[in-house]
Order: structure tokens, then C-alpha cells, then sequence
């Protein structure tokens, strides 16, 4: 698989992540805003979500609300995207790649977002669609 090195804005990209943790921490929710996403879209505008632990399955990723507040901004081709957890008994953040559903959803919500730069670690980024070399090829979008 083709990684590439991060850049100043995907730095800058993480910290977005872990400012909407920060943000997250008044609800005090169990399992809720551990784990913070930050995306930027091909216009160049920021989305931030956390992850929602409630329980029955009705939970989400913090992807699946950074995905939700673009769209629902009238956006979808994300340029690049990461995700963030706060390890809460070591007191450090973690880069964490997204888990099948959400590389899922980024790939549902546009043809294009093959080529969305998904960041997963601190040091290394790749596109989705090496994360994703045998997916289906359906998308939701209207023709
Ligand atoms: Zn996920």
C-alpha cells in the first residue's frame, strides 16, 4: 500500500480532531468523545465530529458525524479526513484509522472520495482507495 508523509495541514487537521474532544467533555457521556474527527472538504471547509457511545446500537463513529454536519452543509467530497482517540487511563492522544463502516460511508457519499486522503497515524496518510482495494463499486449519488 502507498503511503505519503503527512503535511502542515494534515497536522493541523489532527488538531482539529483534538479540539472537538476538548470541546465534547461537558456532556459526559460514557464512551462519548473519546475519539474525535476532523475533515476538510475540496472547498476547503473544516467539519468536526465526536463519536456517541449510546448504547442499543444506536451509536456512531465521530466520523459519521463529521460526514453528517459537511453534508448537511450541502458538501460531500472530503479531501482529506482523520480520527483521534483520547486514551483516557494514559492521558494521550492517538491517530486511529477508520473502521469499515465509516471508510464505507466516505466511499457512499462520493465517486470521488476515492481520493480522499485518510490520515492513519501520526505520521503516515493514504488514499481510501487502498484502504478499500476490493470494495463494491455503489455510491448514493444521484446521477
Ligand atoms: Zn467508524
Amino acid at each position: 500500500m502507498k503511503t505519503y508523509n503527512l503535511t502542515k495541514e494534515d497536522k493541523e487537521l489532527i488538531e482539529k480532531a483534538k479540539e472537538i474532544i476538548v470541546k465534547s467533555k461537558p456532556v459526559n457521556l460514557i464512551d462519548t468523545g473519546d475519539v474525535g474527527a476532523a475533515l476538510i472538504t475540496s472547498k476547503g471547509n473544516i467539519f468536526q465530529g465526536v463519536c456517541i457511545g449510546h448504547y442499543c446500537g444506536i451509536g456512531s463513529c465521530g466520523e459519521y458525524q463529521a460526514i453528517g454536519a459537511m453534508i448537511s452543509n450541502g458538501e460531500k467530497i472530503i479531501k482529506k479526513i482523520v480520527a483521534v482517540w483520547y486514551d483516557e487511563k494514559r492521558k494521550r492522544y492517538e491517530v486511529i484509522p477508520p473502521c469499515g463502516k465509516c471508510r464505507e460511508m466516505i466511499h457512499q457519499t462520493s465517486k470521488k472520495n476515492w481520493d480522499s486522503e485518510v490520515i492513519i497515524s501520526s505520521s503516515k496518510k493514504v488514499k481510501l482507495r487502498d484502504l478499500m482495494p476490493y470494495a463494491w463499486d455503489g455510491t448514493i449519488e444521484r446521477k
